[in-house]
């Protein structure tokens, strides 16, 4: 059929631009080593490009929580949350995020993507108007599309730029703005002004919404994130997050905020209203997580510590790295070839990074995104540095 072959076509292109993803295969679970299949059997690597940022993704209290949710309260809700799909475990989830993140309430969903797809139509109309860093996570972009807003985009972290699209939105007649921006974007690693962002929404009376997904559990005093971190707090008065990263990284979203916006998010966001409720064992073991992940101080120092020595090494050995504090770290190949080169080079000298390139990044912005966790052990770090200076000469990036 022709379809069937446009697609095909499709394929080849993606395929002639050396653009395929591939994704490989987990003999285990998630950690600082994994078992990555090869052939007929495995081989175990140093993992640089998991979310697993405290190293809870394994944790054996979380998955002690998890097996006791699976007896107590079975496999599944086979119901949305309001006809009959919502189970203490629920709203004792709800209650600690809620606790955790300092907001009057939160509500869940299946995914942070789609926390950030229902949130903008079911709080805007037509009548606002929604402004938007460049460089927001897909399922902001995606969100935003799906509400009737108004929309503004600033350059990413051009807090001029934001101040004009406020005022601009002011001059277009709008009734209420909602600035957003990701706490931290992912793949630069950097961290959003929150506290100049807030000052300019306050100036303009617009709220602020924060996408702490890379974030939420390691950054920030106890791990409560960006807004703590940068000194912003309360100020940023909704935010939204994932339980598929650091806290215990199975799947699962949440919006975060005062009590109006959570309880109008339960009467009206499509994600919410018409998907399926977490499973019992996902809430459980979250919420196990988020206990976790708050008195988790020795796993955030470990984090820090990896980071710095990591970002040292490399910037030492001669590779681009983007500047930054959080433990993402990008090290800049900008051709998409080179960076599949460099990722292979790393796998046979037992790292595994994965290579960032078109269109999860701009064209000629390809780059090796490395995150450091808590799982790695320091033997584990410098076997990524030295494997770094190795290819990096090997393929004479260096
Ligand atoms: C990972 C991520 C998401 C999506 O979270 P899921 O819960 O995996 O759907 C949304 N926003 C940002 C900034 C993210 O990094």
């Amino acid at each position: 059929m022709e379809f069937y072959d446009h697609l095909k076509r499709t394929l080849a292109e993606i395929e002639a631009n050396d653009l395929t993803k591939r994704e490989r295969l987990i003999a285990g679970p998630q950690g600082g080593r994994i078992d990555v299949v090869d052939g007929a059997g495995t081989r175990r690597l140093v993992n640089l490009c998991s979310n697993n940022y405290l190293g809870l993704a394994d944790h054996p209290d979380i998955v002690a929580a998890a097996k006791a949710a699976l007896d107590q309260f079975g496999f599944g809700l086979a119901s949305v949350r309001f006809i009959c799909g919502a189970q203490t475990l629920h709203r004792a989830l709800e209650q600690t995020i809620a606790r955790y993140l300092g907001k009057d309430d939160a509500i869940l969903f299946a995914a942070c993507f789609d926390a950030n797809g229902g949130v903008f139509e079911a709080l805007l109309g037509p009548e606002d108007a929604v402004i938007s860093d460049g460089l927001n996570h897909a399922s902001i972009i995606d969100g935003i599309r799906l509400s009737k807003a108004r929309r503004y985009r600033y350059g990413n972290g051009d807090l001029n730029a934001l101040e004009d699209c406020l005022k601009q939105a002011d001059a277009d007649g709008a009734r209420f703005k909602l600035v957003v921006t990701d706490g931290v974007f992912s793949m630069d690693g950097y961290v959003a002004d929150l506290p100049g962002i807030c000052g300019l929404a306050e100036r303009h009376g617009a709220v602020v919404m924060v996408d702490d997904c890379h974030a939420t559990g390691h950054l920030g005093a106890q791990g409560r994130g960006t807004p703590t971190l940068t000194g912003a707090g309360d100020r940023v008065g909704i935010i939204s997050g994932t339980l598929g990263k650091t806290l215990g990284g199975a799947m699962g979203g949440f919006v975060a905020a005062a009590q109006p916006v959570v309880d109008l998010l339960r009467q009206r966001a499509r994600p919410y209203l018409f998907s399926n409720s977490l499973a019992p064992a996902v809430a459980a073991g979250s919420l196990r997580a988020i206990e976790i992940a708050e008195a988790a101080d020795e796993r955030r120092k470990t984090l820090g510590s990896h980071a710095s020595r990591f970002r040292a090494a490399l910037g030492q050995a001669g590779f681009e790295l983007l500047p930054g504090q959080s433990p993402i770290i990008p090290v800049m190949l900008h051709d998409a070839g080179r960076a599949q080169a460099m990722a292979r080079a790393l796998d046979a000298r037992g790292v595994y990074v994965a290579g960032f390139f078109f269109p999860v990044v701009p064209q000629g912005r390809a780059r090796i995104r490395t995150q450091m966790s808590a799982a790695l052990s320091e033997a584990d770090v410098d076997l990524a540095i030295d494997a770094f200076k190795d290819a990096g000469k090997t393929l004479g990036l260096i």
